[in-house]
């Protein structure tokens, strides 16, 4: 599965855009017709195979869209809540946070549950607000909250979103790949993600896979039309191509991207080398001091939140600096009350590369003067 990388290329300790594979990037040097049978193939295949990964039963269609993340998330919401409709938006972090943001520019109305920086939202708190407030159609919630890194409760969510009869949307965009969802196991109506995380892709659109009931009955929905997801899908199922300009070299990169994931074991493969790399990862910071924000059952294998040291010489910017001139990439925090950095498991990372950063990291503190990562000092 390995592959050789240029040298010079840094490595990238983030949550998106990752390092990618060498044929992942030589897939981009082939241009394509938009409206071309091939590229309108293309699309098709990795549109079923995206709705593979998380239907059993042929009730979900994939709905790809030009733009970053967020673009698939607003279109995903835009899409799927009627003007009339009222979410809940379960927050514990930045995305969610940007969730309310998106519902405002809509003009949706909503409610929250704001767990702070960390705490996850649980089952109970959410049935008593659904409980108390019948208006709420949809519930909102982040998969793995990338600002801490930690993995939500879905299961225990979607439970009593189902019992309560309401419908639920999830952000998927940093654990769809890695991390298993299926419909078989509980209900939701919508999975949000990107090319650009945990499969391997490079940046260019996103995609959400759609329980097809609930799409059909989204025809007037959309608030924009570059973000109505029913009409993409229309016009998608109708003359199989997209509504406007398709990032074409970024869907060849993402086919070639599917396939390694596929070969390194699909789901389960890479959430065990994403796994791999966490272990050693966190291990590997312990001894050296640091500590993780989260306690280990709710580390997720896709980034870690990690305190700053507290000795008087830290400053992040030098810290940073001094790690990229080693050729690490680290990714600063998101934390309100203390300081602290993440760094990303995810990507074109092997046990190599751990273990490269961990000596940098090592080596990093020692010319900073500083004893240990511990945060209190
Ligand atoms: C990366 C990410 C997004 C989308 O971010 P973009 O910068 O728009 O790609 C949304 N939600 C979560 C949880 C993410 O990790």
């Amino acid at each position: 599965m390995k592959q050789r990388q240029n040298p010079k290329q840094p490595w990238l300790l983030t949550p998106g855009p990752i390092n990618t594979s060498e044929m992942v990037k030589q897939a981009m040097l082939q241009d394509w017709g938009s409206w071309d049978g091939d590229f309108r193939a293309m699309t098709k295949a990795m549109c079923e195979q995206l709705v593979s990964y998380v239907d059993d039963n042929g009730e979900f269609v994939c709905v790809p869209v030009q733009g970053s993340g967020t673009f698939a998330v607003e279109a995903t919401l835009g899409t799927l809540i009627p003007q009339q409709g009222k979410a809940l938006v379960l927050i514990n972090g930045a995305y969610g946070q940007r969730m309310t943001k998106i519902l405002d520019y809509m003009g949706r109305d909503y409610v929250i549950l704001d767990k702070g920086d960390y705490e996850p939202p649980r089952g109970e708190e959410v049935a008593a607000m659904l409980q108390q407030d019948k208006d709420i159609s949809h519930v909102l919630l982040v998969h793995c909250e990338t600002s801490s890194g930690i993995l939500n409760p879905v299961a225990e969510i979607a439970d009593v979103v189902e019992q309560q009869g309401r419908r639920l949307i999830i952000d998927s965009m940093s654990a769809f790949g890695a991390i298993d969802i299926r419909s078989s196991d509980f209900r939701f109506d919508a999975i949000v993600s990107s090319a650009n995380k945990c499969f391997e892709g490079v940046p260019g659109f996103g995609f959400a896979l759609l329980r097809k009931e609930a799409l059909q009955q989204s025809a007037t929905n959309a608030h924009s039309l570059s973000m109505d997801l029913y009409d993409q899908w229309c016009y998608l199922e109708k003359t199989g191509q997209w509504r406007f300009t398709p990032p074409t070299h970024t869907v060849a990169a993402f086919t070639q991207a599917l396939k390694e994931h596929q070969a390194e074991g699909g789901v389960v493969g890479r959430f065990a080398r994403y796994s791999r790399n966490q272990k050693r990862l966190v291990t590997g910071m312990r001894q050296l001091g640091f500590q993780t924000l989260l306690a280990d059952e709710w580390l997720s294998p896709i980034i870690v939140t990690f305190f700053s040291p507290g000795h008087e010489n830290f400053s992040f910017e030098q810290f940073y600096d001094r790690l990229k001139a080693r050729n690490y990439i680290i990714y600063p925090g998101k934390l309100t009350q203390a300081e602290s950095f993440r760094l990303g498991c995810i990507g074109q990372l092997f046990d190599e590369q751990i273990d490269g950063l961990l000596g940098a990291m090592a080596a990093v503190l020692d010319e900073m003067q500083i004893p240990d990562g511990c945060p209190n000092h």
